[in-house]
C-alpha cells in the first residue's frame, strides 16, 4: 500500500494530503473509539518503519500533479511520531513544498525531548486529549502499560509552551467512559491552563473499534463546549460536497482509488464521492464490485452506511 494517500477531504484541514509512517496498525495506544480498529502492534518503540526516501518520491510525485492540497498531513495507520524519521522527513517537505505541514498525534511521546524537536519544523500540532485520570485513560485510550496521564499532560504543556508553532487540542468525548460532568470539569481545569490555540471537542462519527463506544449528542457537546471555554470549537461531521479533485485521466483507476480510502478508514458514500470527484450512482457501482468479491464490507453507524476494509 502507498503511504502517501489522498488529498481527501478533512474536517478541520480542507484538502488533506496523507502520509502514512508506521504499518498498520502501529500506536502507543488502542483506543476503544479508534477508526482504525484494534491496535494490533501496541509499542513506544520508535524506529523507522517506513524507509523514508519512498516516502518523500511519493509526495513529490503528487505535489508535482499539481493537485489542491491545503495540508500535507502525518496521520495514518496509528501513531506518526513513533517513526524514528519524522524529525527528519518533516524538513525535508518543507524544502519541496510551501504547503502548510501537520502532525495528528496522541501525544503519549511529547514528554520525550527528542519528539518533541522532532515536530519542531511542522506548522501545526494536534495532539489529543481525553482522560485526564488513570480509570478514564485506561479505559477509554487502553495504553502501553508504561504510560500514564501525568507524563502525558506534563509533556503536552511542555511541548506546547515551546513550540513555535500552532496547536490544537483534540478531546474525543465517548458516551458514558469521559463525559461526566465530574470529569469534564476536571478536563477543563487543566487543558485551560495549556497554552494552545484551540481546544476542539470530537465525538465517534464513524463507526469505532469497539460498538460500545457511542458518540455523545450534539447538544450535549455544545454544552460541554461551553465548561472548555472560549478557544473550543465543536468537531462536525463532514458535511456533503461535490468537488472534483482528481483529473479525468484518473478515473480509470477509480476503482484502486476506492479501494485505497476504503481501506484505510470507513467510509461513507458522499466521502468517496467527494474525494474522487465521482457521482455516488457510479462509486456505487464499483463498491458493489468490491462488495462481492469479498475485499470491503458495510456496516451501518449511526443510522448512516460506512464501508470499510473485510478482516
Ligand atoms: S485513535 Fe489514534 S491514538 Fe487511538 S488507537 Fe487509533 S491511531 Fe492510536
Amino acid at each position: 500500500m502507498n503511504q502517501v494517500f489522498g488529498p481527501v477531504p478533512s474536517r478541520r484541514l480542507g484538502f488533506s494530503l496523507g502520509i502514512d509512517l508506521v504499518p498498520f496498525k502501529t500506536c502507543t495506544l488502542d483506543c476503544v473509539y479508534c477508526q482504525l480498529g484494534r491496535t494490533t502492534h501496541k509499542t513506544l518503540q520508535r524506529q523507522e518503519y517506513i524507509p523514508m526516501g519512498g516516502i518523500l518520491r511519493e509526495v513529490e510525485k503528487i505535489l508535482n500533479k499539481g493537485k489542491r492540497v491545503s495540508y500535507i498531513t502525518f496521520s495514518g495507520s496509528g501513531e506518526p511520531t513513533l517513526h524514528s524519521g519524522i524529525g527528519k522527513i518533516i524538513p525535508r517537505i518543507k524544502r519541496i513544498s510551501s504547503i502548510p505541514v501537520a502532525v495528528l498525534t496522541n501525544g503519549t511521546l511529547l514528554d520525550q525531548r527528542q519528539v518533541q524537536e522532532d515536530l519542531w519544523a511542522a506548522d501545526l500540532v494536534i495532539p489529543s486529549l481525553d482522560a485526564v485520570d488513570e480509570k478514564t485513560f485506561q479505559r477509554i485510550n487502553r495504553p502501553h502499560s508504561s504510560l500514564n496521564t501525568k507524563m502525558i499532560i506534563q509533556g503536552l504543556d511542555d511541548f506546547a509552551g515551546k513550540f513555535p508553532g500552532k496547536i490544537w487540542l483534540e478531546v474525543m468525548l465517548v458516551r458514558g467512559l469521559n463525559d461526566s460532568k465530574e470529569h469534564i470539569q476536571k478536563m477543563a481545569d487543566i487543558i485551560g491552563r495549556l497554552p494552545v490555540e484551540k481546544v476542539q471537542l470530537n465525538t465517534p462519527h464513524r463507526p469505532p473499534a469497539e460498538d460500545f463506544a457511542r458518540a455523545v449528542s450534539s447538544k450535549d457537546l455544545r454544552r460541554q463546549g461551553r465548561i472548555f471555554g472560549g478557544n473550543c470549537e465543536i468537531i462536525p461531521d463532514l458535511a456533503p460536497a461535490r468537488e472534483k479533485i482528481l483529473p479525468d485521466e484518473e478515473a480509470k483507476n477509480i476503482a484502486e482509488a476506492i479501494l485505497s480510502l476504503v481501506t484505510r478508514r470507513p467510509v461513507s458514500l458522499d466521502d468517496i464521492s467527494l474525494a474522487l470527484g465521482r457521482p455516488t450512482n457510479e462509486i456505487l457501482k464499483y463498491l458493489e464490485f468490491w462488495r462481492s468479491g469479498g475485499r470491503i464490507k458495510s456496516r451501518v453507524y449511526q443510522g448512516k452506511n460506512y464501508y470499510q476494509k473485510k478482516d
